[in-house]
């Protein structure tokens, strides 16, 4: 018998519980103020769109529709970007970020010459290691977080990638960094860049959060296209999971860039050759409702303005977080609620505070005291920073 998912655990230990004021903050998926799933109406108007277009279930192509590839990647780069202009960009759909990680992992496994080994932030997502591992790489670690100032460790992650071996292939997350909504800074990221550069490093940038870190999707894009403006070639994982709420649509893409067009379409073939025998080709529908809202006009318009709601109710309840356990009394320093970024908050509790709080509070995360923001509402979040004051002081 293998072991439960860590973070799935989570939630099946919440709906065990009979407390009416249990709370689960473990599952990093978007809620609305009442703590309800939220279909953004762009992709209730999309899916409506596309009904009426009457379309057929045929197969897509092993590397997914061209539109959604090419909507993808001006996505991540903006529509000026001179690696799409000069086709330097080898781009497939993928099942959602973890397909795109994995069949990344899978083609740097079998073409990137200089190394099997890529390194992650310390701490990082936890279905990194597993991915990487699972296509036959070694997985390592570099500093990222520090436990004193629940802050970025800027100089630990710059020396321990001063001392990589020259080559190495080093993950980056592109924006609100799961688990710790820690990210650089823009000055921290130019510095990064460089010292990558130097050491002649492969970055692979996991972009899950596009526009769902701070509302803004070029914002959120900035390391991808400074890395690229600087001369690197890069991986890069995206996911509309988060940005679009169509976690169970597994719709993504991943892409690799390169000096020329030829190199382009010869890593795209070689990709398209590993997708066949992992699976075949992906779906169709989520593809179709994000092709759908990336080139209508008007569902693009609405759909900008939505992420940045689901953005903004996230930034005000970490201040009504903040704000709260100041009211109970907290002396501590919480400042790094509002600090970090994104879907998450990792907190500073321990392992256990963290069991406190669900046994005594029905409050449920995940060990390592990281929160999901979304799962906070302007209804729960006096009980929750009553319960963490209680557990905290
Ligand atoms: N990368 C990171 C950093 C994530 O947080 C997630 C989602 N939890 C993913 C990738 C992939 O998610 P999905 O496969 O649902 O797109």
């Amino acid at each position: 018998m293998g072991p439960p998912d860590a973070i799935l655990g989570v939630t099946e230990a919440f709906k065990k519980d009979t407390n009416p004021n249990k709370i689960n903050l473990g599952v990093g998926a978007y809620r609305d103020d009442n703590g309800k799933p939220y279909v953004l109406p762009c992709v209730k108007k999309a899916e409506s769109q596309l009904a009426s277009k009457n379309l057929d279930k045929e197969y897509s192509p092993i590397s997914g529709t061209t539109e959604l590839c090419k909507l993808s990647i001006q996505l991540a780069l903006g529509n000026d970007s001179e690696v799409i202009q000069n086709s330097l960009n080898a781009t497939v759909q993928t099942i959602s970020g973890t397909g795109a990680l994995r069949v990344g992992a899978a083609f740097l496994k079998a073409f990137y010459p200089f190394s099997k080994t890529v390194y992650i932030p310390t701490p990082s997502w936890g279905n990194h290691t597993p991915i990487f591992k699972h296509s036959g790489m070694e997985v390592k670690s570099y500093r990222f977080y520090d436990s004193n100032t629940c802050g970025f460790d800027f100089k630990g992650a710059c020396e321990d990638i001063q001392n990589l071996p020259e080559k190495s292939i080093i993950l980056l997350h592109a924006c609100a960094h799961n688990p710790t909504g820690v990210d650089p800074n823009s000055e921290q990221w130019a510095e990064l860049s460089n010292l990558i550069k130097r050491k002649n490093l492969f970055p692979f940038f996991d972009m899950a959060y596009q526009g769902f870190a701070s509302g803004y999707i070029d914002k959120d894009a900035y390391a991808v296209r400074l890395f690229l403006k600087e001369g690197h070639e890069i991986a890069l994982a995206q996911s509309y999971a988060k940005n679009m709420g169509l976690y169970g649509e597994r719709v993504g893409a991943f892409s690799v860039t390169t000096s020329n067009k030829e190199e382009s379409e010869r890593v795209l073939s070689q990709i398209k050759i590993l997708i066949r025998a992992m699976y075949s080709n992906p779906p169709i529908n989520g593809a179709r409702i994000v092709s759908e809202i990336l080139s209508d006009q008007k569902l693009r318009a609405d759909w900008l303005v939505e992420v940045k709601g689901m953005a903004d109710r996230i930034i005000s309840v970490r201040t009504q977080l903040r704000d709260n356990l100041k009211k109970e009394g907290s002396v501590r320093n919480w400042q790094h609620i509002t600090d970090q970024i994104g879907m998450f908050c990792y907190t500073g509790m321990n392992a256990d505070q963290v069991g406190k709080l669900m046994k005594d509070y029905s409050v449920y995360l995940t060990k390592d005291g990281r929160i999901s923001m979304a799962g906070v509402t302007s209804k729960n979040v006096e009980y929750l920073a009553h319960a963490i004051h209680q557990v905290t002081k």
